[in-house]
């Protein structure tokens, strides 16, 4: 994992450019997953693909040759599909080709509009407030060398995990230039998931789409079928983590569907401290397309609350959380144990079991709530709830109903309804 984000994390990642469609071949590499190529230009639902951005060269400099801003030391200080510039211009016209960021006065933020306008028509550099408050000189040098055209695709990525069962999409976006926690660290802990997932046999299938943010969701949603739609239950929208802050979720469209609930159980029992949201609150993204119009798939967002270098070059190698990126590991490889598990218990016995008898007894005096929960576990198994149902009911733990109801199939004292 940690390769995979060192490689790919200083390069100029805009939505359409070579360095997202390495990441993304990278990716469909180790997963064996498939390449959706849209157009640079092209319509995709009502969106139109953006231009093919690749900076050769991009400079800043004082007369005396003093550089202030220069892309080949981080890609940030220069726009996303900024337009071709060469030539001296005075402090008064520079003015609005910078960008600067006051609340973090040491830090490059990120412009990113263009990357989302059809047509870029201007040229700017980002630069730290630090160094904008000291830009006295009457005139400046600009060599801004870019392509910026329809000429290429935009790649996104589809890999899959078992073929049966309901559908789940999980997603992460592969842009953002020079950036960590937003897009790339959630790529690399899905590849993760995936790997483990495409060892496993599978009741349910899982889809991972990885490509531009906005972009790839469009990209994928305009190519599905009917069928395979009616088969999709739910998404996960993957972004910021790994910046060790607070763990946080937010809920589907809907609020409350399946998904929600399982995500909520998963964060109540596994996770001390976090923040649930509602639809878009933690950082609104591509859970709009997934869960906007006409597709309407319920998607929860996994996240942590906005980090203070959001957008900029602070979010970078250096201040990745790699505890956060494998807590998370733990709570997606938890909820999909609830999808992979989630069975209809029916009673093979009538009255309260003999608990001792089949060496499942617990003392209510060493632990009174495990107790409890056997004791309504049983009353509440009514051939109808499944083991969600029962955990929700009774307020256990899934992975200790999951526990006690395999002890009693083991004892032929429960089967699982076919059905399901
Ligand atoms: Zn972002």
């Amino acid at each position: 994992m940690k390769s995979l984000i060192k490689k790919h994390i200083n390069t100029n990642r805009t939505p359409v450019s070579d360095a997202s469609n390495d990441l993304v071949s990278e990716v469909a590499e180790i997963l064996n997953g498939k390449i959706i190529k849209s157009r640079s230009g092209s319509e995709v639902l009502t969106w139109i693909i953006p231009e093919y951005f690749k900076c050769h060269k991009a400079v800043l400099k004082r007369l005396n040759g003093d550089v202030i801003a220069d892309f080949n030391k981080h890609p940030l200080y220069l726009w996303t599909n900024s337009i071709n510039f060469k030539g001296r211009v005075s402090r008064s016209e520079l003015e609005s080709h910078i960008m600067t960021d006051k609340t973090m006065p040491d830090a490059v933020p990120y412009h990113y509009k263009q990357g989302f306008h059809i047509k870029s028509s201007n040229w700017g550099f980002s630069i730290p407030y630090n160094v904008y408050k000291n830009l006295n000189d009457e005139e400046y040098d600009v060599d801004i060398e870019v392509e910026l055209n329809n000429d290429k695709d935009m790649f996104t990525g589809v890999a899959e995990a078992g073929s049966g069962g309901d559908t789940y999409i999980f997603a992460a976006h592969t842009c953002h230039p020079g950036q960590a926690t937003d897009g790339l660290t959630n790529v690399a802990l899905l590849v993760e998931i995936f790997k483990t997932l495409q060892k496993m046999d599978l009741k349910n299938t899982y889809k991972f789409i990885f490509g531009p943010e906005y972009y790839a969701a469009a990209a994928f949603l305009n190519q599905i079928s009917g069928e395979e739609l009616k088969k999709i239950k739910g998404g996960f929208f993957l972004d910021l983590i790994g910046g060790g802050l607070q763990p946080a979720f937010s809920t589907s469209f809907q609020g409350n569907t399946f998904v929600d609930k399982v995500v909520e159980h998963v964060f109540t029992h596994k996770v001390n401290d976090y923040e649930k949201r509602g639809y878009r609150e933690i950082v609104g993204n591509d859970e709009m397309f997934y869960n906007g119009p006409y597709y309407n798939i319920p998607t929860v967002t996994l996240g942590e609350i906005l980090p203070k270098g959001y957008h900029s070059n602070d979010d970078n190698y250096e201040n990745i959380n790699f505890e956060s990126i494998s807590q998370y590991y733990n709570i997606i490889m938890d909820v999909i144990k609830i999808f992979e598990n989630n069975s209809v218990p029916i009673l093979k016995y009538k009255g309260p079991l003999c608990l001792s008898r089949y060496n499942i007894f617990i003392d209510i005096r060493e632990n009174r709530n495990a107790y409890r929960h056997i004791e309504a576990l049983q009353i509440l198994t009514d051939g109808k709830k499944s083991y969600f149902d029962l955990a929700l009911d009774t307020g256990a733990d899934f992975d200790f109903v999951l526990d006690f109801y395999n002890k009693l199939i083991e004892k032929k004292l429960v089967s699982i309804d076919k059905k399901d």
